[in-house]
């Protein structure tokens, strides 16, 4: 059954908080959300028109789901792929497939930037201890192994240097590590372009973040970074944007070193937890540029209201949303995640500045 015309539906793959922040900036544009999880309590569950709670192998009902939608998006990086080759056969996915498929593997998200021209931490595939150790010998003293998968908010990192190599525990599999130079970095900074259908770029001002074993804890706009810094940020993510073809909206995050050259860190095609600032900062936030441009709906130039902090309220620190709910400069955010546990993100505050 299809809706008539008039009324639009999205359908979004994952129902975390970053799907329930889409869903409610659909909403705002008259437009329906329809979710797809394997999590019953999935935060977006609580504003879902229809709520797919399947298993993401699930063939039958992608195919039921996908056409139920006009287009499809994605909150997260690591749905299977299979999921989205399923769907895409009846509707379109965006920000895009190929983003997605790139950004899921740091090795080929690092190659690819890299072919760009645009620097990336140095990096290198290893397969055995010993390509490590031969690395950390050979290329830089100290480094961080990252799995090339399914890593979020640190996880799947272990820091090591030359001694402490034979130490490690991890097992080390083929094709399943990479190892980075660890960077001694001035900033944080990341940068959100947006692309519409006919192919118009734009970007947020960079911010700044800062975090903490590895998780965001806090975001600030603006960044403290010179001018030509910021336009280099900038032009970097819109770079990046244009050559992933992508339809709605990238993160790029980048360390800005002392002399204020960039090393791209990672990318995201989907909104990101350093952009949450947009909501309260901005005419339009990133997640009404991301319904807009799957839509086709114009983006303004976007206009800055108010300098920003964004911070994140995780597991340990939660119950402080207490103190900012009567505050007349903050606006207070609860995902509505059904278990608090140490680390994970439960909400986050604006705190206009
Ligand atoms: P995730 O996918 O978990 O966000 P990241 O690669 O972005 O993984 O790493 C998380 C954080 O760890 C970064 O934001 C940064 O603070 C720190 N980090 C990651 N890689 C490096 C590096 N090569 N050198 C120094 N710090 C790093
Ligand atoms: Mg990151």
């Amino acid at each position: 059954m299809r809706k008539n015309k008039l009324n639009k539906t999205l359908g979004i793959i994952g129902g975390g908080q970053l799907g329930k922040m889409i869903g409610l900036a659909a909403a705002n544009l008259g437009i329906s959300c329809y979710f797809y999880d394997s999590d019953k309590n999935a935060p977006a569950q609580k504003i879902s028109q229809l709520f797919f709670n399947y298993s993401f192998d699930n063939k039958k009902k992608l195919e039921e789901f996908a056409k139920y939608c006009d287009f499809i998006t994605y909150e997260f990086e690591n749905i299977p792929l299979n999921t989205l080759h399923k769907i895409s056969k009846y509707r379109k996915i965006y920000p895009g497939i190929k983003a997605l498929q790139i950004s899921q593997d740091r090795f080929l998200e690092k190659s690819f930037i890299e072919n760009l021209g645009i620097k990336v931490t140095d990096y290198k595939k290893v397969n055995s201890l010993d390509d490590i150790s031969k690395t950390l010998k050979q290329k830089f003293k100290k480094g961080i192994i990252k799995t090339r998968r399914l890593g979020y908010d640190g996880k799947g990192q272990t820091i090591i240097d030359l001694n402490n190599v034979e130490n490690i525990k991890l097992k080390i599999k083929p094709n399943f590590y990479i190892l980075e130079k660890l960077i001694s970095f001035k900033k944080e900074i990341s940068v959100i372009a947006i692309r519409n259908k006919k192919g118009e770029i734009k970007t947020f001002e960079p911010t700044q973040n800062l975090h903490k074993k590895g998780i965001l804890r806090e975001t600030v706009f603006p960044a403290q970074i010179s001018k030509k810094c910021s336009l280099s940020a900038k032009n970097i993510a819109k770079k990046i944007a244009k050559e992933l073809n992508i339809v709605g909206i990238i993160a790029v995050e980048m360390f800005v070193l002392k002399d204020e050259s960039i090393l791209v860190n990672e990318i995201a095609p989907r909104p990101h937890n350093s952009g949450h600032w947009t909501i309260d900062a901005c005419n339009i936030s990133q997640f009404d540029a991301l319904v807009r441009s799957i839509f086709d709906i114009p983006i303004p130039q976007i206009k800055y209201l108010n300098n920003c902090k964004m911070i994140n309220l995780l597991g340990e620190n939660f119950n402080n949303y207490k103190k900012y709910l009567n505050k007349k400069n903050c606006s207070v955010y609860i995902y509505g995640k059904n278990k608090i546990k140490t680390d994970r993100k439960m909400g986050h505050v604006n705190l206009i500045l």
